[in-house]
C-alpha cells in the first residue's frame, strides 16, 4: 500500500461529498477521506489536518467558503460540547431526505440491492422535546451540586439547564430535584474519588397517562435526605407516581446498580402504544420516542399483513411490544428473547392487556426458533428486531427453511440490515418489497428502517 504522504497542519480546498452518521462532513482529497465537524455536502471550505491516519484523516475547519442551504442554526447553545445530536445544524427536511438516501445507499453499497423502493423517512411533526427518559449525572462543580452532561469524550461534566430534545415535563422535574438536592445538602457523587452520595438522576414519562417515574441512583444504601426529597417532588409534581432508589456501589461508567428500593408510590408507572398498556419499571428497556414508536409499530402491522388467521414469530422481543401489538390481530405471536427480565416484562404485560394468545420464550433465537418449528409451529409471519450487530447467521437460514409467506425486519443499523437482507434474498425466493425508514432520534444521525420481504409465488 501506498504511504501515505499526508501531514498534521496541511491545508486543503475541499467540496464536502457526504455526512457521516456521527454528523462529520467528509472531503476526500486525491481520493483520501477526510473528516471534518460542522461540514455539510456541497459546503466549499478550506480545512486543516488535525489526525492523520493510514486510510482516513480527521481535519478542522479554518474557513467555510460557501453554506449550504440545508444548514440552519443550531438552536441549543451545548450543541458542540455535548455530542447527542450531531444533526442539530441540517434542516429537519434535509436530515429525513439525507437518512433515506443513506439507507438507499448502504443497501447498494453492502447489500449488493439495487432497485429498492426505499420510502421517504417518517419524520416528526416536532421533532424536538420526543424523548421520555432523561438520564443525567450529578456532581460537584465550584462547589455546587450541578445535573448535565459530559463534555464530548471526557469526563469533565458540564451543567445544563435544559435539553430540546428531552420531554419538558423532565426537563422541570430534574431543575427542581437539582435544587432541593442543594438545599437539603445531598452529597454529589465524585467520580475520581469514588466519594459522596447521589450519583445519576433518572427520569421516565409515560407520554400517554402523564406518569413520571423518578430513579435515584446513590453510591450508598444510606440515602438521609431520601424521604424529605420525596416529600418536596411529589407535593409539586403529582404526577410522579413512582420514585426508586437504585444503589449503585461500584466505581464503574455503568448507570444503573442492581438493587432498587422503592421510596415512594408504584414500582411501574403505565404506558400506552396505541391501546396496548405497558408496566415500566426502573431496570426495564423500554422505547424512547413514544410517537415514532407508534409509527414503527403501525409500519410493522402494515408490513405483517394481518388477517386474525396468522401465526407470527417475533424474535429479539425485548418486553415484547412488538409483540403484543401484533397480537391484537394476529392468530398466535411468539415472543424468543435472550434477557430473562424482559421476557418476564413481557409477560406481566400481556396478562395486564388480557392477551391470552401470545407466548414469551426466554433463549437464543437461533436455538429457539429451530426447536419451535420441530415442534410443528409454522410461522406465516417473521418479525425480527435484532441489536445492531444484525441477526445470527444460522438463524437467517432456519428463517428460509420456515418459509413463511412474508418476513419483516426492523433495523437500528443499516449496514447489518443490508448483509441479512442479501443473505436472504440471494439465493432464495423471497424478494425486498420496500423498506420503510423511520425517524426515532431527530437531530441525530440514528435511522430505524423497516423492510419487507416476500416470497415470490411463481
Ligand atoms: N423488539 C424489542 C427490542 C429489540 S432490541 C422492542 O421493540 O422493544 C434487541 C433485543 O434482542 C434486545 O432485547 C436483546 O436483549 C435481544 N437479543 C440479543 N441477542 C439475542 C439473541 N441471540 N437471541 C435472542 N435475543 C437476543
Amino acid at each position: 500500500m501506498k504511504e501515505t504522504t499526508f501531514h498534521k497542519n496541511e491545508q486543503f480546498e475541499v467540496v464536502f461529498e457526504d455526512l457521516t452518521h456521527e454528523g462529520f462532513g467528509v472531503a476526500k482529497i486525491n481520493g483520501f477521506p477526510v473528516f471534518v465537524a460542522d461540514a455539510l455536502v456541497g459546503e466549499r471550505a478550506l480545512i486543516a489536518l488535525t489526525k492523520v491516519k493510514k486510510s482516513f484523516a480527521y481535519g478542522r475547519m479554518v474557513f467555510r467558503y460557501t453554506k449550504s442551504p440545508d444548514r440552519v442554526e443550531a438552536p441549543c447553545r451545548f450543541f458542540k460540547l455535548c455530542g447527542g445530536c450531531t444533526l442539530q445544524h441540517l434542516s429537519y427536511p434535509a436530515q429525513l431526505a439525507y437518512k433515506q438516501k443513506r439507507v438507499a445507499e448502504v443497501l447498494k453499497r453492502i447489500g449488493y440491492l439495487e432497485n429498492i423502493t426505499v420510502c421517504p423517512t417518517q419524520g416528526m411533526g416536532n421533532p424536538w422535546n420526543y424523548r421520555n427518559k432523561s438520564q443525567v449525572p450529578v456532581a460537584s462543580v465550584d462547589g455546587q451540586l450541578e445535573i448535565g452532561f459530559y463534555r464530548q469524550r471526557t469526563h469533565q461534566m458540564i451543567p445544563m439547564d435544559t435539553c430540546l430534545i428531552q420531554s419538558e415535563t423532565n426537563d422541570q422535574i430534574l431543575q427542581w430535584i437539582k435544587q432541593i438536592s442543594s438545599q437539603l445538602g445531598v452529597e454529589p457523587y465524585d467520580e475520581q474519588k469514588h466519594t459522596g452520595v447521589l450519583r445519576h438522576i433518572m427520569l421516565r414519562e409515560a407520554k400517554a397517562t402523564g406518569e413520571v417515574m423518578v430513579v435515584l441512583v446513590t453510591r450508598t444504601k444510606v440515602f438521609p435526605e431520601g424521604q424529605a426529597l420525596v416529600k418536596k417532588i411529589t407535593k409539586r409534581y403529582p404526577m410522579v407516581q413512582s420514585i426508586v432508589q437504585n444503589i449503585n456501589p461500584q466505581k464503574t461508567n455503568v448507570i444503573l446498580g442492581e438493587q432498587t428500593k422503592l421510596l415512594h408510590g408504584r414500582k411501574y408507572i403505565y404506558d400506552y402504544i396505541g391501546s396496548v398498556k405497558f408496566a415500566i419499571s426502573a431496570l426495564s428497556f423500554y422505547q424512547i420516542n413514544p410517537i415514532q414508536t407508534k409509527v414503527l409499530y403501525e409500519q410493522v402491522l402494515h408490513y405483517a399483513g394481518l388477517t386474525g388467521n396468522e401465526v407470527v414469530f417475533d424474535v429479539y422481543s425485548g418486553v415484547g411490544t412488538i409483540s403484543l401489538f401484533l397480537a391484537q390481530k394476529a392468530k398466535a405471536v411468539y415472543g424468543v428473547e435472550i434477557v430473562e427480565a424482559a421476557v418476564e416484562n413481557a409477560k406481566q404485560n400481556a396478562k395486564l392487556n388480557g392477551m391470552d394468545n401470545v407466548r414469551f420464550e426466554v433463549g437464543k433465537a437461533e436455538t429457539v426458533i429451530p426447536q419451535w418449528i420441530c415442534s410443528g409451529i409454522q410461522p406465516d409471519v417473521i418479525v425480527v428486531d435484532p441489536p445492531r450487530k444484525g441477526c445470527d447467521k444460522h438463524l437467517l437460514q432456519t428463517m428460509l427453511t420456515a418459509s413463511p409467506s412474508r418476513m419483516v425486519y426492523v433495523s437500528c443499523n443499516p449496514a447489518t440490515l443490508a448483509r441479512d437482507l442479501q443473505i436472504l434474498t440471494a439465493t432464495s425466493d423471497y424478494k425486498v418489497k420496500e423498506v420503510q425508514p423511520v425517524d426515532m432520534f431527530a437531530q441525530t444521525g440514528h435511522v430505524e428502517t423497516v423492510a419487507l420481504l416476500k416470497r415470490n409465488i411463481v
